[in-house]
């Protein structure tokens, strides 16, 4: 069996890395700007260096095919788009050793029977659209949200895409149909401290959590901070403070290893030092690995947020305000990837993934696993974002067999 040349991958990591790059050490690569349409025609020319097949769909997602060129093929890849002063391993990583992986077996002469993709997609990050480039892809992007679409800073993803050379109303020939995918694999930064303090140099992810986003208002009675009594009051905010402190008490200890509760925006009105606080807004963040109890956390704190309003006096409303279905990874593709941890005497670890990535989307339309390596203490979205060169070396090596694996 072949192994990949760690050094070749080292070196496209660091050119890639030049593309967006900030005096600070951080990289900005947004999809569609000129850093990322400038690392997109690098990445085909790498592609084409290496004897694939380079393209750039309708949407902007870079394809490079080794093998026949019709029939399903073996996916593989991630995104090279970056959050404003990123790091250089999230997405380029997986990009850059599928690129290696298919540049060792074309070396190699490897005859197999699937074509492998090396994909970059486009926008995984959400500049405009979260994971645009591999909805767009499996066909699950609706026409209406790529016309609403629009950066924080108000360009319209219709006036970006432009920009950048693409017609935006072709944007559904990007759209493939469910026979193209045998399967796909990303190899990705855990983007968590979890593996490093294991000391596993392998996670092989069953899952990628759902997030479940819940509105608690309380709404209780303003007055004034000096002439109310203390006993007298329906204090809003008081009512809040409690509802999170008794969460964070009560569910913490009754969680799975991928659930987490997260409470991070607060709204109070009217908000002024000198008034009992009226009404609180809050969001709660649920996530897990599966629906059902991501519903149970729910109704443990709606209960919970209940009981407080009563006791207080205060008057609640509860809604949901968004749901994102975990995404099941393929137990064939992990056990795959398992026996080629085996075969190269790795040690790896099953785990879920607490943050998007487009094999999400994949495992929609066919058969998707991920590979994680470790983060540097779990760093990760920011310009010291870490990686052993070991432990990327073996995950590429991981990725090359379980590849070979899987398109024989
Ligand atoms: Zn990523």
């Amino acid at each position: 069996m072949f192994s990949i040349t760690a050094d070749r991958l080292f070196e496209d990591l660091e050119a890639l890395a030049r593309f967006g790059a900030s005096e600070g050490g951080g990289i900005t690569r947004r999809a569609y700007a000129p850093a990322y349409q400038d690392a997109s025609r690098w990445l085909c020319d790498r592609m084409d260096a290496a004897g694939l097949k380079a393209r750039v769909d309708a949407v902007g997602n870079v394809i490079g095919r080794l093998g026949p060129d019709d029939g399903p093929a073996v996916l593989s890849g991630s995104h090279i788009d970056t959050v404003p002063n990123g790091g250089r391993y999230d997405g380029a990583y997986g990009v850059l050793a599928a690129l290696e992986c298919a540049r060792t077996l074309k070396e190699q002469g490897a005859a197999l029977d699937h074509a492998l993709e090396v994909v970059a997609f486009v926008d995984e990050e959400g500049a405009y659209l979260n994971l645009l480039g591999s909805r767009a892809m499996t066909g699950a992007l609706r026409a209406d949200e790529l016309s609403r679409a629009r950066s924080e800073d108000g360009v319209t993803l219709l006036e970006a895409m432009r920009a950048a050379g693409l017609d935006p109303p072709r944007a559904p020939e990007a759209g493939r149909p469910p026979a193209d995918f045998h399967c796909y694999v990303e190899l990705h930064i855990e983007q968590g401290p979890v593996l490093e303090r294991a000391s596993v140099p392998i996670g092989i992810v069953e899952g990628i959590v759902g997030i479940l986003e819940v509105d608690y208002t309380f709404r209780g009675e303003a007055g004034h901070a000096g002439t109310t009594p203390m006993d007298l009051r329906h204090d809003a905010l008081r009512s809040a403070a409690d509802f999170i402190t008794r969460t964070y008490v009560k569910l913490p200890p009754r969680l799975d290893a991928s659930a987490r509760v997260t409470f991070g925006s607060l709204t109070v009105e009217p908000n002024a030092s000198n008034v009992i606080p009226e009404e609180v807004r809050l969001r709660q963040e649920l996530r897990d690995l599966s629906p059902e109890r991501l519903n149970a956390l729910f109704e443990e704190s709606r209960e919970i947020a209940a009981a407080v309003a009563r006791e207080q006096t205060v008057h609640l409303s509860v809604s949901k305000a968004s749901f994102d279905a975990p995404a099941r990874m393929s137990e064939r593709v992990a056990g795959r990837i398992e026996e080629a941890c085996d075969r190269l005497g790795l040690t790896s670890r099953r785990m879920s993934s607490g943050a998007g990535h487009d094999a999400q989307v994949l495992a929609g339309v066919c058969d998707t696993g991920m590979i994680f390596v470790p983060s540097h203490k779990g760093q990760s979205h920011r310009a010291d974002e870490w990686t052993d060169p070991k432990d990327l070396e073996r995950g590429a090596n991981l990725l090359l067999h379980a590849l070979t694996a899987l398109a024989d």
